[in-house]
């Protein structure tokens, strides 16, 4: 077993402003790297730029980070790293702005072609990374990966290294008041889906698992809170924190096969990523249940659920109506899902009939 976790969290109210000393070991010029809307919206951007300047630290903004950022824009942003001398990166944004910073720091630092960032050997490190999340829900702050888009498989790809860990996280509820419900519903569902995966993980180990159980927990008893639209800053704390420590769990085990067929739902339908994954959930229990019975059971006492059926109640107000797909796409998804690593740390002996099946019993296929 390895349990890994360098970074260091702040979380709550004004964090950064009151913690803003942690900065300063990081360098003396930064680079912001965000995204069009969520960090000024949110007010992240200018705590960060304040508590910047009250370290005596100078810096420069990167607005250029796309929704599904691909290499092309995370080779944007380390170009400005570079040319702006950064000695260090600040992602402020949901899970792209982070993805697209975390990707820059290692850009900045490696000369690397696309097939070889996604080959994954790095000589140079990256350069120190900051995180400040808008939305409750990748856990990307705590996590040493980052997922872009990959044209050449017309999928996503996951970076995975240690460099990427950020070294500081700051956590403020205030960041996601202004969320869209859309995006809070979905994030919680992706924040969910991690904590799942992540107890049922061939790598789970007591570690993770007893993280995951108190993320579980939270999460749980926050979801028909969200179904009924609340919005106020304890919830917003709890999903806040409850994302964190499911991040903290798939760093330590990686995501399964869920997250491998929400992909091309994501990719080719435009379904939300956290969304993708929610709809999938209820089946993907049931199919553990039959290998890993305890652990299942385990996941939804967690929850609050005394079974699957129970666990279907909970989400389904916040997954909203079946997705429909084609049978030239179910055909199509499950080959690539079944092409990934995330098939390997799966419980069970899943082949290309039983994510299919997957597939069926969680959309309408026709
Ligand atoms: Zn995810």
């Amino acid at each position: 077993m390895r349990f890994y976790l360098p970074t260091c969290v702040f979380a709550g109210s004004r964090c950064v402003r009151d913690n803003a000393q942690a900065l300063r070991p990081l360098g003396r010029h930064a680079l912001l790297v965000t995204g069009r809307g969520s960090a000024s919206r949110s007010g992240a951007l200018s705590d960060m730029e304040q508590g910047l300047a009250s370290q005596g630290i100078s810096f420069d903004v990167f607005e250029g980070a796309d929704n599904n950022p691909d290499y092309a824009c995370c080779m944007l942003a380390a170009e400005a790293a570079r040319d702006t001398r950064a000695d260090f990166i600040v992602g402020i944004g949901g899970g792209s702005p982070l993805d697209t910073a975390k990707t820059a720091a290692l850009l900045a630092r490696n000369e690397l072609s696309e097939p070889d960032l996604y080959a994954g050997s790095f000589r140079d490190g990256a350069l120190p990374i900051v995180a400040v999340p808008t939305t409750a829900g990748t856990g990307s702050e705590a996590t040493p990966y980052a997922v872009l888009t990959n044209h050449a498989i017309e999928s996503k790809s996951t970076i995975a290294t240690d460099a990427l860990y950020p070294r500081v996280a700051f956590l403020d509820p205030a960041y996601t008041a202004s969320l869209p419900r859309r995006v809070a519903v979905s994030t919680a569902l992706d924040a969910m889906s991690h904590a799942i995966e992540g107890s049922l993980a061939l790598r789970a180990s007591a570690w993770s698992s007893a993280i995951a159980r108190e993320a579980l927990a939270i999460i749980g008893r926050s979801l028909p809170a969200l179904a009924r639209g609340d919005n106020g800053e304890g919830l917003r704390t709890d999903m806040l924190l409850a994302a964190n420590m499911a991040g903290v769990v798939i760093a330590q085990t990686a995501t399964t096969i869920v997250h491998a067929m929400g992909y091309p739902l994501s990719h080719f339908k435009g379904v939300e990523h956290g969304r993708a994954n929610g709809m999938l959930l209820a089946a993907y229990l049931e199919m553990a249940a039959e290998h890993r019975p305890d652990d299942v059971r385990e996941v939804l006492r967690a929850l609050g659920c005394q079974d699957v059926a129970a666990f279907r109640l909970l989400i389904d107000p916040l997954v909203g109506p079946k997705e429909t797909m084609s049978a030239h796409e179910a055909t199509r998804f499950t080959a690539m899902a079944l092409g990934t690593k995330h098939l390997a740390n799966t419980p069970g002996s899943l082949g290309k009939d039983g994510i299919r099946n997957l597939y069926a019993r969680s959309l309408t296929v026709r």
